[in-house]
């Protein structure tokens, strides 16, 4: 089975579209997304639609609650907080409806999918040993996917340590011996100096995972967000990556 993992789209359609253009050139048999469809990005509506008809997961991320209202804006940073505020008013009556089914965490037969992280699905950061070393120690699943932080991560449990770390484009990683924690990185907003859109594939036959990078019209994305109101900060982060 050939799985594509997704994350973090934040409501950039551009980005999106290359990165299933991609996957649709070698189409596998299942699409996960590891939630966080809207908030920064100005076409939360679209990414929404795309994404329930194309998903077989689907998780729900900090910014989809806020969005919904089901989290206190004063939560977040901002930029962050404008951008939800903007986003709660743009959402369209499916959108809700359908991030309104998810969850942050599920789990299937070849893996446990969290948002964020097993110790707190929804807000913290898997971006150190600890916290990773927590989350695999949590949970039992061969393959455990997270996504949130935006930064593209592949990190093995051996013994009662953790090995690994940044998972640039081009990466691949064994599925076989150790426990692996992988974090596809952010289709919309990526935070790992590479502005490109990324995505994970996963072979669980060949037993390999493939980090992948999508180059997109940036520009196109930025004039959105620009003519929408959003924050400049958002963006010009996106043609730098972080
Ligand atoms: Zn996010």
């Amino acid at each position: 089975m050939r799985v594509a993992v997704i994350s973090d789209i934040h409501a950039n359609l551009h980005a999106l579209e290359a990165v299933l253009d991609e996957i649709d050139a070698e189409p596998p048999d299942a699409l996960w997304c590891l939630g966080d469809l809207v908030g920064y990005g100005a076409r939360p509506n679209e990414c929404c639609a795309i994404v329930r008809e194309r998903a077989d997961v689907c998780l729900l991320g900090n910014h989809d609650l806020v969005a919904l209202g089901r989290i206190d804006i004063g939560d977040f940073n901002p930029e962050a907080a404008a951008a939800a505020a903007w986003s709660r008013d743009a959402l369209d009556e499916e959108s809700r409806e359908f991030l309104e089914s998810l969850a942050p965490s599920a789990g299937v037969k070849q893996a446990q999918l969290f948002h964020a992280s097993a110790r707190d699905p929804v807000w913290e950061y898997v971006l150190t040993d600890e916290a990773a070393l927590a989350t695999l120690l949590l949970t039992t699943a061969d393959v455990v996917l997270v996504g949130h932080s935006h930064v593209a991560l592949a990190i093995a449990l051996e013994g009662d340590t953790v090995r690994g770390g940044l998972a640039p484009a081009g990466s691949e990683v064994e599925l076989r011996g150790a426990r692996l924690l992988l974090n596809p990185g952010s289709v919309g907003q990526p935070r790992d100096g590479d502005p490109r859109a990324a995505w994970l594939l996963l072979d669980f036959d060949r037993r390999f995972a493939s980090f992948r990078r999508a180059a997109y019209p940036i520009e196109r994305t930025q004039r959105e967000l620009r003519a929408a109101g959003l924050p400049e900060a958002l963006a010009a982060r996106l043609a730098l990556g972080q």
